[in-house]
């Protein structure tokens, strides 16, 4: 059973201004939900809608079989850790952990000392109970926040940007601390961001967010291989997919998608799909590991499917590189990526790379809806 149930959500804030417009998903009983967007899509309102932090302007709310709408922030038993780690600066890390019991109430002093310790353990801050927080680095304010949370029996976990604050290093070792917290307690779990890489790392599904409504909710395999449209294609994935202006045109019972840099006959699967779009114009999505080089490519590599491009930059990957190219007649960059290791002897050059045509996406290119994913 789902046990965080969001229908029709609604955030006005003035009479123009929308922060979530009807947004509807659930989470089940210890998923992991990212919810990932640009800036100003509507992220942070849901979560402080699901916080209580913010009343809902119509909607519903569910926590289990509890609708939520009217119950306040501290009777919703949620856990939240903010991008500020939102610490108390007069309070000691031990304060700091214990908060949120004694909020509650109902514990001995021996159940808070000893769940503080468990969780100030296992976030390594066992040492620092007794500081204050000006006298903690970054990455140690993030783990008393941390600490804080799971010292809780929350029935919901909510996470917004908890990383952002961080630099690199420190931001893959909390990621793993945040897994952790997880794991200890699999809870539902929603959790901000708006980098797509954080939420395919960390995200059992993922929710793409864009102007205050769900764009796609899903797998990051699902996000990646079947964008429902042009926008989710272009926000998961990086290096980012490829996008050629196309058209559609028929030849017999055969559809080919022609651009400018190559014409080539669509696999007889996608058929059924984009007939009824022959003639119209579309945008055709190419990922980056789905160009190869023709003697590495596992499918045939025909004139037809195949484009030039000069090589720009190479940038080594622990699979191989990142190859940056512009087309041969220099309107168009593409990103490949090779399972080898380009030599720089191959800058300046002209390669020719091999499109895989089962791989390709084409969205309509004015609604932007992918023609081959609904
Ligand atoms: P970011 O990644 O930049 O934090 P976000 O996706 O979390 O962005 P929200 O903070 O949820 O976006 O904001 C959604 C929209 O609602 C934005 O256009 C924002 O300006 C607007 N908004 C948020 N809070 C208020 C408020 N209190 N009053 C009016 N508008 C608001």
């Amino acid at each position: 059973m789902a046990v965080i149930q969001v229908r029709n959500l609604v955030k006005q804030f003035n009479a123009q201004k929308f922060g979530v417009k009807d947004v509807s998903f659930d989470v089940k009983d210890g998923e992991f939900l990212a919810l990932v967007g640009p800036s100003g899509c509507g992220k942070t309102t849901t979560l402080r809608l699901l916080a209580g932090l913010e009343p809902v302007s119509s909607g519903e709310i569910r926590f289990g079989d509890r609708l939520v709408n009217e119950i306040r922030p501290r009777d919703r038993n949620v856990a939240m850790v903010f991008q500020d780690y939102a610490v108390f600066p007069h309070l000691t890390v031990f304060e700091n952990i214990a908060y949120g019991l004694r909020a509650r109430g109902g514990f001995t002093r021996y159940e808070i000392d000893q769940r503080v310790t468990n969780a100030a353990k296992m976030f390594r801050i066992e040492p620092l109970l007794k500081r204050k927080p000006r006298q903690l680095s970054g990455g140690e304010r993030q783990r008393v926040a941390l600490a804080r949370a799971v010292a809780r029996d929350a029935e919901v976990y909510l996470f917004d940007e908890p990383l952002s604050n961080l630099d690199a290093q420190l931001r893959h070792q909390a990621r793993e601390d945040i897994m952790l917290l997880h794991e200890k307690k699999p809870k539902p779990t929603v959790y901000v961001t708006h980098d797509q890489s954080e939420a395919m790392a960390l995200g059992d599904r993922i929710a793409v967010m864009r102007s205050g409504k769900l764009e796609q909710i899903g797998t990051g395999t699902e996000l990646y291989s079947q964008p429902n449209s042009l926008f989710v294609a272009f926000f998961i994935g990086a290096p980012s997919i490829n996008l050629f202006d196309g058209k559609l045109v028929a030849d017999g019972t055969d559809i080919y998608v022609e651009c400018a840099p190559f014409k080539a006959l669509l696999s007889r699967q996608m058929i059924p799909k984009v007939s009824a779009h022959v003639g119209k114009t579309v945008k055709v999505g190419v990922r980056p590991e789905d160009m190869h080089a023709p003697k590495q490519a596992p499918f045939a590599v025909t004139d037809d499917n195949t484009i030039h491009g000069v090589l720009n930059e190479i940038e080594p990957s622990a699979s191989g590189c990142v190859a940056y190219l512009t087309s041969a007649q220099g309107e168009q960059d593409y990103v490949a990526t090779f399972r080898i290791r380009l030599p720089a002897s191959y800058l300046g050059k002209d390669i020719p790379l091999g499109i895989n045509m089962e791989k390709i996406h084409l969205f309509d290119a004015e609604t932007e809806r992918s023609l081959l994913y609904g």
